[in-house]
């Protein structure tokens, strides 16, 4: 508590006076009955109050939600009025302090998760602070996840206001146009943590062969296209996003060097090492494989596997792109699995670049746990 962890567990509380209502901002006390904090309320949830504020005269309202959106929106202010990109993550929960609500822009359009049962209350203060300061044409929620399950929350989306947004929305990032589904895609529409490691992509991709395993819509093969990769062999297992992905290549006029197997990563590796392929550049970008602590070991196994199987299909001095979002293996675990998979593919090899998420999403030193995204540039001998 007094290290300001914006969470508070069920097995910390020690009595609830009244009876609080999903949602409901709460004062918390401590031991002593000194207030500490305010917070919203969560019946449901292991996690049974996300803290607002600190400051007991800090009234959680429309004023508190406007400030706080204010000083996450112009955190990103130079990502906004660049040229870098025209899609970025505005609001990242807990570590902009507003726990349970992520907010991203893609071009015009805004699309948000409430998360938790406190930003599901506040929602329409939220909504309208974000119509206001974002100027956005229309407002787009996914609150379709598993975690509103576990806070008691329906999945809901839709437009909430505003105009609704086309089907596709065209983005920029880099010069690249890119198609993104924030309706029925992954996460609300687009990878935006990985940016920053799609132009990292780029810098090592000339003249390269390149496998992209968990293409989504090929935005690594368009990077690497854009590098001057030869080809990229795109591996995925949904349809809906290769074909976006294959459109993608093709407003982009690189449809010539965009391969597609809709396939499962696991079964394509191996045929590719029985048929002895050979690959300059191999990018690894698998969902998230422990959801939970529980599923560490599983988890583990995974990425043992796929990275195993691509130190066998590299050729000698090629790179590996490999990753994990799953924020129950922490860094130092990913990094010794993927010295294992070396080891075991017999190959000598070695970290050239830790990777980690793009800025637009940042971790607030009080919430570690926002730190999910990890990456390893790799060059084998
Ligand atoms: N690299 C992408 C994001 C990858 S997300 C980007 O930067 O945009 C992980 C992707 O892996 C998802 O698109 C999911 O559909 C796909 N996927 C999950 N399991 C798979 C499997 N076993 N084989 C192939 N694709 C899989």
């Amino acid at each position: 508590m007094n290290r300001r962890h914006p969470w508070i567990f069920s097995g910390a509380v020690k009595e609830v006076r009244g009876n609080p209502a999903a949602g409901r901002t709460v004062d918390i006390l401590d031991a002593g009955g000194t207030w500490i904090a305010s917070g919203a309320y969560s019946p449901h949830s292991q996690i049974r109050v996300r803290i607002w504020s600190f400051l007991q005269d800090e009234a959680i309202g429309p004023e508190f939600f406007r400030e706080r959106l204010e000083q996450a929106i112009s955190l990103r202010k130079d990502l906004l009025e660049g040229k870098e990109t025209t899609a970025c993550r505005l609001v990242n929960a807990e570590s902009d302090g507003l726990p349970g609500l992520i907010t991203d822009r893609y071009g015009d359009f805004v699309v948000c998760q409430f998360l938790s049962a406190g930003a599901e209350f506040f929602k329409g203060e939220i909504v309208n602070s974000l119509a206001g300061i974002t100027r956005a044409r229309g407002i787009y929620e996914r609150s379709d996840t598993d975690s509103r399950t576990l806070e008691g929350l329906e999945p809901r989306s839709g437009t909430i206001l505003g105009e609704e947004p086309p089907e596709l929305i065209e983005i920029n990032e880099h010069g690249l146009h890119f198609l993104v589904d924030i309706r029925k895609g992954h996460k609300t529409g687009f990878y935006l943590d990985q940016r920053e490691n799609r132009l990292a992509v780029a810098g090592f991709s000339r003249d390269a062969e390149v496998l992209n395993c968990f293409s989504y819509t090929g935005g690594f093969a368009l990077a690497a296209i854009k590098g001057g990769a030869a080809r990229v062999t795109n591996v995925e297992s949904s349809p809906e996003a290769l074909a976006i992905g294959l459109r993608n290549a093709e407003i982009n006029n690189m449809d010539q060097k965009f391969l597609c197997l809709e396939d499962d990563v696991f079964m394509v590796l191996r045929g590719m090492r029985d048929a002895d392929r050979k690959f300059d550049l191999i990018i690894l970008d698998p969902p998230k494989f422990a959801a939970s602590a529980k599923q560490v070991p599983r988890a583990s196994r995974g990425y043992k596997d796929i990275n195993l199987l691509a130190f066998k299909l590299l050729k000698p001095g090629g790179t590996l792109f490999t990753f994990s979002c799953s924020g129950h293996v922490p860094p130092d675990l990913f990094q010794k699995i993927v010295a294992d998979a070396a080891l075991d593919a017999g190959r000598e090899a070695r970290i050239i670049r830790y990777l980690s998420q793009s800025s637009d999403h940042p971790v607030a030193l009080v919430f570690p746990e926002g730190h999910y995204l990890k990456g390893l540039i790799i060059r084998v001998g």
